[in-house]
């Protein structure tokens, strides 16, 4: 199959753009402005694969570089990383975060009609939940997200289903990632934050390098079984795998599908310091602070959905995550 990803540079884009290729019969284009990634992450995927894929560098909110894309591409499929992340962010700039992910994605729809591409599989989150009415989240909770990254996260869903719905063999497939974490086996790609790590494992793993001194964690007095915060952390070689079963699903299927993606068990702050203090044999000190704005006590997935639809489910563990990801740290110590 022909597969387009935009974000394909990014953190999940490149660990998915690798198991694409390693599948061995996926055409690929990597679509990125290098915004938020490395262009060195698509040449360690170049050198992994041993395989080759095409790359346009270019912003895909400009109609140009979206028309030149597919014209010279014709995409069977598209996976749709592109966009902003950080919630901070989002409540500083939140017109920046509508026009990068549903301006952004209402052109990407667009672009893909003229083109004939009906087939979308979108990088959705479980933002989009907000609060947790009961647990675990199953796609059929009520969706209310608490700031605007999680509200553009949510617009977007919307915009794909009635997108889909408007045509007769369209489909696409909503994935409501947990929290990716951990690395390729190899070392060579991984998450590499450009600024001070939002997110708790890149910021322990840059504690237990020494770039940085000390973990803050944020709240000791929550309703979880040791008063951190508590989430599902999904390895990134099983997310990106789901992608690969999504992207196949999308093209045998008709209609919108919102799917999560977690490994359905919650793992505390706590637990998450001392899993990584066993896999990189150093002590990470921290100290606890106040709870951050807009986090919730606990979050984790049903995945019986995943199961069903896409015969996938999450095979990596804790300690894998933690290993890979000290292992592309050690490997990595100041990112790509
Ligand atoms: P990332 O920032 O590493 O990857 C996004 C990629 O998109 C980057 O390479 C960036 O350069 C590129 N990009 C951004 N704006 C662009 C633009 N206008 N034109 C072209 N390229 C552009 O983020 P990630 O962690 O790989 O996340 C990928 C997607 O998954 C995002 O949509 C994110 O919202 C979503 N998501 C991520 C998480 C997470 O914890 N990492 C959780 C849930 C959902
Ligand atoms: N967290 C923390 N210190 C940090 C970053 C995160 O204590 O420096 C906590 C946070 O409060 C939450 C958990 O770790 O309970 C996961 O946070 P992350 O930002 O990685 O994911 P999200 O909140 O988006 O689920």
């Amino acid at each position: 199959m022909r597969v387009l990803l935009t974000g394909g540079a990014g953190y999940i884009g490149s660990h998915t753009l690798l198991k694409l290729l390693q599948d061995g019969r996926n055409s690929v284009m990597a679509l990125d402005n290098f915004s938020n990634s490395s262009p060195e992450a698509l040449r360690r995927v170049q050198k992994l694969s041993n395989s080759n894929f095409e790359t346009h560098v270019g912003d895909y909110r400009e109609p140009n570089v979206l028309d030149s894309v597919f014209d010279s591409f014709r995409p069977d499929a598209v996976i749709h990383f592109a966009g902003l992340k950080a919630v901070g962010e989002s409540n500083e700039k939140p017109l920046l975060y509508y026009d990068q992910n549903v301006s952004g994605s209402i052109g990407l729809l667009d672009c893909m009609q003229r083109f004939g591409c009906k087939k979308i599989v979108f990088s959705s989150s479980a933002t989009v939940y907000g609060e947790a009415q009961y647990l675990p989240y199953d796609e059929d909770h009520p969706l209310n997200p608490t700031n605007p990254y999680g509200r553009t996260k949510y617009f977007i869903e919307e915009i794909i289903r009635d997108w889909v719905a408007s045509q007769s063999d369209a489909s696409a497939v909503l994935l409501r990632y947990f929290n990716p974490v951990g690395a390729d086996e190899s070392g060579e790609i991984g998450e590499d934050p450009r600024t001070i790590p939002n997110n708790l494992l890149p910021y322990i793993s840059q504690v237990a390098v020494g770039r940085l001194k000390e973990l803050s964690i944020f709240g000791n007095d929550y309703e979880t079984r040791d008063g951190t915060g508590e989430r599902d952390y999904i390895h990134i070689d099983d997310l990106a795998a789901a992608h690969i079963q999504a992207v196949k699903f999308a093209l045998d299927n008709r209609g919108c599908e919102a799917i999560n993606v977690g490994t359905g068990k919650g793992v505390t702050v706590l637990e998450m310091v001392k899993a990584f203090e066993e896999a990189s044999n150093r002590e990470i000190p921290f100290q606890i602070k106040g709870k951050r704005e807009g986090d919730v006590a606990r979050s984790f997935a049903k995945v019986t959905k995943a199961q069903k639809l896409l015969g996938w489910r999450a095979e990596k563990d804790l300690v894998d995550v933690c290993r890979t990801a000290w292992n592309w740290q050690t490997k990595n110590p100041s990112g790509y």
